[in-house]
This record gives C-alpha cells, sequence and structure tokens, in this order.
C-alpha cells in the first residue's frame, strides 16, 4: 500500500489538491480535517462548549463518526446524517481549530485515520498525517501558501457553495487558525523533516496538482 501525506495550513489547497491528484493517481482521498470538523459540529449540536476540555473528552464515546465513498467522492455521517456541507461553515471551522487542540479529541481520531491507510492506496491531507498519523508514510509533502492568498481562495470556494464571505473576516480567521494550529501542544502543525515543502502561492490549481504528482511519482517508482 502507498500512503501519501500532505500536511500545511488552512487553505494552502490541500483537498482540492489531494482530490485531484488521488483521482488522477486512482488513490482515495482522505480529508481528516472532516473529522475534526465532524467532532466540532457535534459540540455545538450538543450545546457543549468547544474549549471546555473536560466537557469536550465527556462527549466522544457518543461520537458516531463514518466516512463513505460515493462516486468517487467523501461524504461524512455524523450519527447517520450526511454532514459533508454543514461542516464547512465558519464557525465550525473555528470549533474544529479548537477541538483539535485537545488531547483525547486527537486521540479519538487516531486509530480512524490510521485505519483507512491500511487497505487502500490513499493520499490524506490534514495537519499532523507526516508527523504523527502515518510517520512512515512513503510520500509527506507540506503544502503552503500566502495567509492574503489562501484567503482569497477560501472566500471564492465559500461563495462558490453558496455562502458569501468577508475577505477580511476569512484573513483574520485563517490567521487565527494558523496560530492555534502550530502552538498547540499535541501534535502541532509542522513540515515533517522528510517532507517537501511546495509553495503555492504564484501557482495555479492546474500547477499545483502537476507538481503533487510529479513529487509522488518520483518517490514511488
Ligand atoms: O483542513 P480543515 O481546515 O478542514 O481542518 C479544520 C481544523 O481541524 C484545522 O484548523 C485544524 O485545527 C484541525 N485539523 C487538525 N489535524 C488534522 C486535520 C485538521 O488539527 N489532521
Amino acid at each position: 500500500m502507498i500512503a501519501v501525506a500532505i500536511d500545511g495550513p488552512a487553505g494552502a489547497g490541500k483537498s482540492t489538491i489531494a482530490k485531484a491528484a488521488s483521482a488522477s493517481l486512482g488513490y482515495i482521498y482522505i480529508d481528516t480535517g472532516a473529522l475534526y470538523r465532524a467532532v466540532a459540529l457535534s459540540c455545538i449540536k450538543n450545546n457543549v462548549n468547544t474549549t471546555d476540555a473536560k466537557a469536550v473528552e465527556k462527549l466522544l464515546p457518543d461520537i458516531d463518526i463514518r466516512l463513505i465513498f460515493f462516486n468517487g467522492s467523501q461524504r461524512i455521517l455524523l450519527d447517520d446524517n450526511d454532514v459533508t456541507d454543514e461542516i464547512r461553515a465558519e464557525n465550525v471551522s473555528m470549533a474544529a481549530s479548537a477541538v483539535s487542540a485537545i488531547p483525547s479529541v486527537r486521540e479519538f481520531l487516531l486509530e480512524l485515520q490510521r485505519s483507512f491507510a491500511r487497505n487502500d492506496n490513499v493520499i490524506m491531507d490534514g495537519r499532523d498525517i507526516g508527523t504523527v498519523v502515518l510517520p512512515n508514510a512513503d510520500v509527506k509533502i507540506f503544502l503552503t501558501a500566502s495567509p492574503e492568498k489562501r484567503a482569497k481562495r477560501r472566500v471564492l470556494q465559500l461563495e462558490e457553495s453558496g455562502m458569501p464571505a468577508d475577505f477580511d473576516k476569512v484573513l483574520f480567521d485563517i490567521v487565527q487558525r494558523d496560530y492555534n494550529d502550530t502552538h498547540r501542544k499535541t501534535a502541532p502543525l509542522k513540515a515533517a523533516e522528510d517532507s517537501v515543502t511546495v509553495d503555492t502561492t504564484d501557482m495555479t490549481l492546474e500547477q499545483s496538482v502537476e507538481a503533487i504528482i510529479s513529487i509522488i511519482k518520483e518517490k514511488t517508482i
């Protein structure tokens, strides 16, 4: 089995690029951010404060998250409801960043993430895939871009899914999430020592996908 880990900050284009690269290579794409978002959504639905680690931990045994693959794309089920679109809202992004700093949440999702890489060739994206989840991944990529470019892309993405967004607010949230993700004690966002960094600030989507595919091919022949 081949495992490709793609880590990087919010809005670097990880999911779009990883999705396109997996379709081209015939790998399964796993978006691990969706798992943290599902935990966050569950907290919101159950009125659990996402900064209250004890309360979140207490909720974990009752959270049922499943990933299903439908027409080649990943759908995420929370307690049997398809929440794939709902988890993209900005308030869920912030809540996901908060719950992801709680060690028991990371522990709760660790085995689930590893199980995906056992039976299939995968491209998995997240923040700690190359450092913690799949430290023996065959290919590790750290994908990044300037905060302004990432905010611009996020605004477009939100608009396309019918959620108009304010650039300054999105940029503020991205900078805030970068800070949270890189400063947390457990599994902070950082490039794995053996990763290849790709900066997509001045790249088109097509160029980024091409760059990722060529790194994967180079490392797996
Ligand atoms: O990638 P996405 O923006 O959907 O992730 C939402 C949040 O989940 C991130 O801000 C990050 O805090 C957290 N996350 C994480 N580890 C991962 C994937 C996501 O901590 N592997």
